[in-house]
């Protein structure tokens, strides 16, 4: 199977361009910024074909492997992962370690342990989720990774909700990008895998990472036509006769 290079993951930006991603209802919960746009991306499929700085796994606390993501990642990555993961000594819920990633096509594999969804403590599961992406983010930045690929973390066995889990995930890169090391990575790249989380992405995106007016309002072309047409109608304006003044009568 072929990978996928960073330069073929559609940016925040060009999904705005091709409008496959539309501009929040409400309003958004950040200002846009069009070099943020530029630096986040969003693709469906499989996040072991990424060519990228690193890839973050869905782990558990063994770090041992398992089955969804966790499966598909060590099943292409070769046994020599586990073999490195064993040495790790797992990792705490909320958190992530980092390992190479063998054959692979990325540079390195971070195992991010999400939290169990519960619904009686929500917050809990939230905090726990946004320290697998703040952690990751550090740990990609601390070895050089100037890119990062998200799977959709705790959303399958672990019974995250979607439309929960997509703004904890976009929130912690916003954050990061606005952040003091956010110059340090290049691209921060969500991956989907099932339908439920390209939609949950889609909706959340824009709250977060709003289009510039560039992306949306009229283009230059418009613009210029728009000049023209008030330019002619007061041209045609200024030469209708005046409106008389007196009766006609009074004349
Ligand atoms: P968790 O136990 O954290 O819920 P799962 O592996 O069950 O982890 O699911 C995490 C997410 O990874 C889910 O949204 C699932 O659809 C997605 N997923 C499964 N396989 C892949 C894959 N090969 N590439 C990208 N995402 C995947």
């Amino acid at each position: 199977m072929g990978t996928i290079s960073l330069s073929e993951i559609p940016s925040v930006s060009l999904l705005y361009k091709l409008g496959k991603l539309t501009a929040p209802t409400a309003t958004p919960l950040h200002p846009p910024k069009a070099s943020h746009n530029d630096r986040v991306g969003l693709i469906r499929g499989d996040i072991t074909q990424l060519r990228v700085g690193a890839i973050v796994n869905a782990a558990n606390r063994s770090l041992m492997g398992g089955g969804g993501v966790d499966g598909a990642i060590h099943r292409a990555a070769g046994p020599r992962l586990l073999a490195e993961c064993f040495t790790l000594g797992g990792c705490e819920t909320g958190s992530a370690k980092i390992t190479r990633a063998y054959d692979l096509p990325c540079d390195r594999v971070i195992h991010a342990v999400g939290p169990v969804y519960d619904a009686l403590s929500p917050e809990r599961a939230r905090a726990a989720l946004e320290g697998c992406y703040t952690r990751s983010l550090e740990l990609a930045v601390e070895n050089k990774c100037r890119s990062i690929a998200f799977s959709a973390i705790s959303t399958g066995v672990y019974g995250y909700p979607s439309d929960e889990a997509a703004p904890v995930a976009i929130a912690a890169a916003r954050k990061f990008l606005d952040g003091p090391h956010g110059y340090k990575m290049d691209k921060i790249v969500f991956c989907t895998f099932e339908m439920k989380d390209v939609q949950a992405y889609n909706q959340t995106l824009p709250k977060y990472f709003p289009p510039t007016e560039a992306a949306v309002g009229p283009d230059e072309t418009t613009k210029a036509e728009e000049k023209k047409e008030t330019e002619q109608a007061n041209a045609v304006a200024a030469e209708l006769p005046s409106v008389p003044k007196s009766d006609p009568s009074q004349s």
